[in-house]
């Protein structure tokens, strides 16, 4: 059986550093907002190329805390209207929600599944304060034309950066594209935690000085609440595992990268639609997700033929019992995406051997 995602595999060549750190935090003895977490903060701030970092709990809080913080700084207010792509994982949509503002769908391009930025300016409205790009299966947005967009109509750019960790455009790096942006290390992404984890990266002081607090009860001193906060941190021991495997990052995203282009050089099924590439370099590639009106089957062939692979995702957003109140509105794109995607296996510690079976099963189809 080839498995969509073997994270015992990932995660198991690293069990000595990952004792070693823990072995350190169990002495030190302590857990919550330490060193480890400050020198994760600095290092992939580093890494992104921006002034501030701060780890959170999860990449669902790290957008709503952007959010909260601009209504602390009174840049955003309840009522406000974001733009967020209507095929987007629903994290990224309930974050918008939970903060009390309202999300406004675009329909994404059928070709490479990323906002459709011909499509943001008609939905544009006297609330709208923000836009949501999600470089969605790890390839950058066209940030020049949201960012252009933006600073014609006064807008905030929040990037939802859970699946492009290391992706970069026009020599900047995912989480540096806009003005804030929200990151997921749930296991699974390309930089993954053993457990939850999340992070918000910023070139704002005045929006990080806020967050620092939001994310602790609000408080920047002890027993001193300045804001109605959370408690959304990441603690020292996921902190400390996520320095070991950032070092990594760029290995593990060249060897995603390698797998890609085999795919896209290889697989000649004229029933199966590969991914838009867009620029040559700078794709995180978190999933390769391929198009066919026969998806079900092909899923179900190549699960008997022992190859596992994940719809991501199989129900679209305004479509979910949650968002009834879109249940009239019609976004055809977005829904024939969510009746043809498939991701098929991709990930740093797949084998040659396994990716040829792949685009044999694939072809034969
Ligand atoms: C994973 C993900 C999130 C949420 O991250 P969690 O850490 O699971 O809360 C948000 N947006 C997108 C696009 C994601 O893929």
């Amino acid at each position: 059986m080839i498995p969509f995602l073997d994270l015992q595999k990932i995660n198991i060549k690293h069990e000595e550093d990952f004792k070693k750190e823990l072995n350190d935090i169990l002495r030190r003895g302590w857990f919550i907002l330490g060193e480890k977490l400050t020198e994760f903060e600095n290092l992939f701030a580093q890494y992104c190329g921006v002034k501030h970092c701060l780890g959170v709990a999860n990449g669902l809080d790290a957008l709503i805390l952007i959010f909260e913080a601009y209504k602390e700084l009174g840049i955003m207010k309840v009522g406000d209207e974001v733009i967020v792509p209507a095929n987007t994982y629903i994290a990224s949509i309930l974050a918008i929600s939970r903060a009390g503002l309202i999300p406004i769908l675009v329909e994404p391009r059928l070709d490479d599944y990323l906002i459709d930025t011909s499509k943001i300016v008609e939905k544009i409205t006297d609330r709208t304060v923000a836009i949501l790009p999600v470089h969605l299966y790890g390839q950058v947005c066209d940030m020049d034309s949201i960012n252009a967009i933006a600073k014609n109509y006064n807008l905030k750019v929040i990037e939802d950066s859970a699946q492009s960790h290391g992706a970069y455009f026009q020599g900047k790096r995912s989480g540096n594209l806009g003005d804030a942006s929200g990151f997921s290390f749930y296991p699974t992404k390309n930089l993954g935690a053993l457990g939850d984890g999340g992070a918000i990266t910023t070139n704002d002081d005045e929006l990080a000085r806020v967050v620092v607090a939001y994310r602790n009860y609000g408080s920047h001193i002890k027993h001193h609440h300045q804001f109605k906060g959370i408690n959304s941190r990441l603690d020292e021991i996921q902190a400390a595992f996520l320095l070991i495997k950032l070092k990594h990052l760029d290995s593990d995203n060249e060897k995603r990268g390698g797998i890609a282009l085999h795919y896209l050089q290889n697989i000649k099924n004229p029933a199966i639609v590969l991914p838009k590439v867009n620029r040559d370099k700078g794709h995180a590639w978190h999933l390769f997700v391929v198009r066919t009106q026969q998806r079900d089957s092909l899923q179900k062939y190549l699960l008997d033929n022992g190859v596992q692979t994940v719809i991501h995702y199989p129900i679209a957003p305004h479509r979910q019992y949650a968002y009834n109140e879109w249940q009239d509105e019609s976004f055809p794109i977005s829904e024939r995406i969510h009746n043809e995607v498939l991701s098929l296996p991709i990930s740093p510690i797949l084998g040659k051997n396994e990716v040829d079976s792949v685009v044999d099963l694939i072809n034969a189809f």
